[in-house]
């Protein structure tokens, strides 16, 4: 990379990490049972590049996306396994897709009739993986009648084959059962009308693939257990496998100073110190997915947890020292130092949200860093 960075704000990307969590779950599967990477919204955060090439490096089967853009950003970038795009393409994609190889979900027959009347010069084949909703109540066609006229057209159409069938489980990363039970029950029942059984039936996300082995069927959606987080609490304390995290967020401070009592730090004045205190400066803020709710929340520095006091500004914040420390010292916000270690979740907890979000929302200005 010819890019020179001077800001040492920056995520550090373990792409080894990510390599380790497919061949863990890969021994956890039954052998026949094939991953699907998960890398859309730009690899939960990780890069979307990097992480389809080391999956498809790993041996995975397939990469999966939310939507056509990134699925297009993929090929662009030289990823030349088979890609599907799970969520809603536009009819005005069909042709593009079909050229590029790009497999696509469909969730209702009007929408192939309409690319079949849009698209009669389409060049090669488009794939499709037919979406059944059985309980996500997002995209996904419900029932034997819509599942009959969709599969009834393609096999009249040229242009249009059949690669796949799936659904998507609501509640797979919670205690009660039930629903997933009931979810996957009605799945296989549509599946089974099927004339014909699609090369790739799925249904699994991480949290299915890791407490419903069962419900692997041909192959699992392998997303935030990717990158070695737990879809949920629950499934965290059950797991069987040990993950490892692959995304750290690291910065250095950039400006250290020693304040007698009664200074206050930040916009709105809200800290004021209480006795001579060492406060540290670190170049990072909610315009980088420092949320500005996250104002008390600690960083790991030399090893220890120090708070970061008074308002998180948009792009520095501020942290109590216990003692004088040197410019330029390491500073960890997500990731481990020593015997201490700083995770999206414990940021989730803090503001009431899950893991997930957490991940997607370390921005752009962060440039990412791969090892
Ligand atoms: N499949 C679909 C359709 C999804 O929308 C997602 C992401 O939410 C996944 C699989 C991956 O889920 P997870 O990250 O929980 O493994």
């Amino acid at each position: 990379e010819n890019s020179v960075f001077y800001q040492p704000t920056k995520a550090i990307v373990n792409l080894e990490a990510i390599r380790t969590n497919i061949n863990s779950l890969r021994n956890y599967l039954a052998l026949e049972t094939k991953i699907i990477a998960v890398v859309k919204a730009d690899g939960y955060g990780n890069g979307e590049v990097e992480v389809a090439r080391t999956a498809l490096e790993a041996g995975v089967e397939m990469i999966s996306v939310a939507t056509p853009d990134e699925a297009v950003r993929l090929r662009r970038a030289g990823i030349s396994g088979d890609i599907l795009v799970m969520g809603p393409s536009p009819i005005s994609f069909a042709k593009e897709a079909a050229a590029s190889g790009i497999t696509i979900a469909v969730s209702n027959v009007e929408w192939l009739q309409n690319v079949e009347d849009a698209c009669k010069d389409l060049q090669k084949q488009l794939k499709i993986h037919v979406k059944i909703d059985t309980g996500m109540g997002r995209i996904g066609l419900r029932d034997e009648e819509a599942l009959q006229s969709l599969v009834t057209f393609v096999n009249k159409s040229k242009h249009v084959v059949i690669d796949g069938v799936f659904t998507h489980f609501a509640c797979a990363d919670e205690e009660n059962s039930q629903r997933t039970e009931e979810q996957f029950a009605l799945f296989m029942k549509l599946v089974d009308t099927m004339p014909e059984k699609p090369r790739l039936v799925h249904a699994a996300n991480s949290a299915a693939a890791l407490l419903y082995p069962d419900f692997a069927l041909d192959a699992v959606r392998f997303g935030i257990a990717l990158y070695g987080i737990a879809p949920s609490e629950y499934v965290g304390g059950r797991i069987p496998l040990r993950l490892e995290r692959s995304f750290s967020l690291v910065s250095e401070l950039t400006y250290v100073k020693r304040l007698s009592s009664g200074n206050r730090i930040s916009y709105g004045g809200t800290y004021e110190t209480t006795e001579e205190e060492w406060i540290g400066t670190i170049p990072i803020g909610y315009a980088d997915g420092l949320r500005r709710s996250l104002r008390g929340q600690e960083v790991l520095i030399a090893g220890e947890r120090i708070p970061i006091v008074g308002t998180i500004c948009m792009d520095q914040c501020m942290v109590r020292l216990p003692r004088e420390m040197p410019i330029g010292e390491n500073v960890t916000l997500i990731g481990r130092q020593g015997d201490e270690e700083i995770t999206m979740e414990e940021w989730a907890t803090r503001l009431g949200t899950i893991p997930y979000e957490i991940a997607v929302s370390i921005s752009k200005r962060v440039p990412r860093f791969f090892k």
